[in-house]
């Protein structure tokens, strides 16, 4: 009986060990979410496409109806400025048979010659370059073309705070 009672205790203390990791890594990610983000609020492209915010100007990656990707310069207050001297390189579909994407100027932005590959969740490998000098910004994603339940985006584009 003494036995047995020994052995309850020392589950219970299991489950409050793991109790209390879960507690911790749980906050932990929550910090390093905080920094990666610095407390701006996510929001979405004036197209509705994802803003990449890693360089400045930023950049809005958007796809179009005919599946071709744009690439739209922002500023600050989320409006379409003309892109300058960037240099933007997408390639991706599926790792066996990955696509580099053309773009010619078009209305102060940049269009895909040829439309992303179909597929669905296929990753993307976008590369900035803002000025002829300075270093190339890589951003990667899947394209997810779903639609958030609840920001109404589609998932690439997603600017809620619940990871996908
Ligand atoms: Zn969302």
């Amino acid at each position: 009986m003494k036995k047995q009672h020994n052995t309850l205790l020392s589950l219970m203390a299991v489950v409050a060990a793991c109790a209390a990791f879960a507690a911790n890594t749980s906050s932990a990610r929550a910090d390093e979410k905080d920094h990666g983000h610095s407390h701006e609020k996510k929001v979405a492209g004036p197209n509705g496409g994802r803003l990449i915010t890693s360089v400045k100007p930023r950049l809005e990656f958007f796809v179009t109806k005919d599946r071709k990707v744009k690439i739209t310069a922002v500023d600050d207050h989320n409006n379409v400025i003309p892109l300058a001297e960037q240099s933007v390189k997408v390639s991706g579909g599926s790792r066996f048979k990955p696509v580099r994407l053309k773009f010619e100027k078009k209305d102060g932005a940049l269009i895909s010659t040829k439309p992303f590959p179909e597929g669905k969740k296929l990753p993307v490998i976008v590369q900035i370059k803002t000025t002829s000098d300075s270093k190339t910004v890589t951003e990667k994603f899947y394209l997810d073309q779903n639609k958030c339940p609840e920001c109404k985006n589609e998932e690439y584009a997603c600017i809620c705070d619940h990871d996908h």
